[in-house]
């Protein structure tokens, strides 16, 4: 089933109490998601078991990591891996975010190491692409996220592209309040199911979430999400706002 799916997105921000405070104050509002809806929270991973807590097993509510090692242990000190993740009940990652690629050199090589490994310890990758602002005004915006797409996930087989979700975030769109509009999100969003259509055909790229990621807010959430191939989206300042949060959950068709 293809998925509607809100996460959030808290970087590195808010200390262990105003984390507990704020899924407090989302989970109390008591927002029932039918099984085709989920709201995800990928929070810092010292608070992965409190976030776990807070969620209980309200149904369709999850936690997810927001990066994992591409190695399955070792003496990497300081690094976390998908195994440890896993072992705490979080059942998603985000993997390949543009702040990772562009601050810590992620590349498309490395990113599809990272898919592997989570897979491997059945984690849900939620696999970010887009583009940056030159790129975009170049016009190849299009060959360059499907390139990402390629580079990192075309390996899989059939059955495991189809446990990805894959976040479309072009960079210029990041935290700067600047949104990509409803239309061009649509039209790459339409483009990448036809890129992985051409793949994997067309029963299998209709199974696979594509979200939105780039200053989605409440106020702009309901008009994104329309749009037939844009199945939610990765949100990060609105996220770290319980009514903005609660709101961008509810606009999920
Ligand atoms: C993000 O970091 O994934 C993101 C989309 O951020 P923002 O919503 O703040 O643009």
């Amino acid at each position: 089933m293809r998925h509607q799916i809100a996460a959030a997105n808290w970087k590195m921000n808010l200390t262990y109490k105003q984390g507990k405070i704020l899924l407090d104050e989302i989970m109390n509002k008591q927002i029932a998601l039918e099984p085709h809806k989920k709201a995800i929270f990928a929070v810092p991973f010292p608070y992965l078991r409190m976030a776990k807590k807070k969620i209980k097993d309200r149904e369709n509510y999850s936690i997810a990591a927001q990066n994992c090692h591409h190695l399955k242990s070792g003496a990497y000190t300081g690094e976390v891996s998908a195994e440890m993740i896993k072992s705490v009940g979080v059942g998603f990652v985000i993997i390949g975010h543009s702040e990772r690629r562009q601050y810590f050199n992620e590349t498309d090589a490395l990113l599809s190491e990272k898919v592997n490994i989570a897979i491997d310890h059945h984690l849900t990758p939620i696999f970010c692409c887009g583009e940056s602002l030159p790129i975009r005004e170049s016009g190849k915006e299009n060959e360059f996220v499907a390139g990402q797409l390629k580079n990192s996930l075309f390996h899989l087989p059939a059955e495991q592209i189809q446990k990805i979700v894959v976040a479309y975030e072009p960079i210029w769109a990041i935290g700067t309040g600047k949104t990509a509009s409803s239309q061009q999100a649509q039209d790459m969003h339409a483009w990448l199911r036809s890129v992985i259509a051409k793949q994997y055909g067309q029963p299998v790229a209709d199974t696979i979430s594509i979200l939105y990621g780039g200053s989605v807010k409440g106020s702009n959430a309901v008009e994104i999400f329309s749009q037939p191939d844009v199945d939610g989206g990765l949100v990060g300042g609105a996220s770290l706002n319980g009514e903005e949060f609660a709101a961008i959950i509810r606009a999920l068709k």
